[in-house]
């Protein structure tokens, strides 16, 4: 098992800062980006973008809707309009695309907060850890579309913690920043990855999309793997891993688990350049390719 104080030292060491952190940082940016488009109208009159991260509209033209909030709104049996009909197709495709839980990693501002506790508590080497099925969050979502079915509503959303601290964050109401510390401390002191690796729907949902969406990270040069384990402590969901990675030959290096958020830590912390973004359905052949270079250059 990796020493925890010393987790990324290797890659640091070999691959230099910049390619130890790239999709950290790119990562941070496009959460920011996101962050400070949705600000510019409220902030300084600039509407780029109208509405919040579950509905909006961008240049007054492009709708862009969550396709959980669709179901929810269909369940209530009340008739979406046209235009939030085709702005959860566009955002459905798009993560159809790019992958489920890109959601999670690339624009949901809660994550934030969660890689942040999850980071203090490697640094400070906290261990306490309630006992959390990662099903759980499957279990509330299901219940979170009862609710919509049951009393006609969009009930959750009312309380769901992601719109409550885009709301906190955008619009400056306190209850948003009052969920963030609330979701930051139990990540911190009682559950590792404890709401978004175990309890949010939303991520949930999401997952469900990544379990058929084009762009995997694969365990390409997995024969490499030096078993440091660093992928492992830092990966939000590292039992995703261990299925591409320790696979026997003939099974494929890709992470097809749909809880991978697509976030590049592992690319990122592996001083081997053991894993890489690639297609869901092209790691075998590409790792064939890179089993043939290397036999090559050897
Ligand atoms: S799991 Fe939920 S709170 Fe966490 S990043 Fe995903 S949508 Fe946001
Ligand atoms: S497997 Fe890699 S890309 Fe997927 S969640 Fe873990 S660290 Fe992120």
């Amino acid at each position: 098992m990796a020493n925890k104080a010393a987790i990324g030292q290797d890659a640091l060491i070999e691959k230099g800062w910049w390619k130890s952190h790239q999709w950290l940082v790119w990562r941070r940016l496009s959460q920011l980006s996101v962050l400070a488009l949705f600000l510019l109208g409220p902030w300084f009159g600039v509407w780029v973008i109208k509405g919040n991260i579950a509905s909006s509209l961008i240049l007054d033209t492009v709708p862009l809707t969550d396709p959980y909030l669709l179901i929810q709104v269909l369940l209530t049996r009340h008739l979406p309009e046209t235009t939030a009909v085709l702005g959860a197709v566009i955002v459905l495709g798009f993560y159809l695309l790019v992958g489920g839980r890109v959601y999670c990693s690339w624009v949901c501002p809660v994550n934030m907060a969660t890689d942040f506790a999850a980071w203090l508590r490697r640094r400070f080497g906290i261990t306490s850890a309630a006992r959390l099925s990662r099903n759980t969050r499957f279990w509330l979502l299901g219940l979170t579309l009862a609710m919509a079915l049951v009393t006609g509503t969009l009930a959750w959303e009312l309380i769901n913690p992601v719109t409550a601290v885009y709301r906190g964050l955008v619009f400056g109401m306190g209850l948003g920043w009052t969920v963030l510390l609330a979701i930051f401390l139990f990540d911190f002191v009682i559950a590792n990855r404890g709401w978004c690796g175990h309890l949010c729907p939303v991520g949930a949902f999401y997952s469900l999309i990544g379990r058929v969406s084009a762009v995997r990270v694969s365990a390409i040069r997995r024969e490499q793997c030096n078993d440091c384990m660093d992928c492992f402590i830092v990966c939000p969901e590292p039992q995703v891993i261990r299925p591409a990675l320790k696979g026997s030959d003939e099974t494929s290096p890709v992470i097809r688990d749909g809880a991978c958020t697509n976030c590049g830590r592992c690319v990122d912390i592996c001083s081997k350049d053991v894993f890489q973004f690639g297609l869901r359905n092209s790691g075998k052949m590409n790792s064939q390719v890179a089993n043939h270079q290397r036999e090559v250059l050897s």
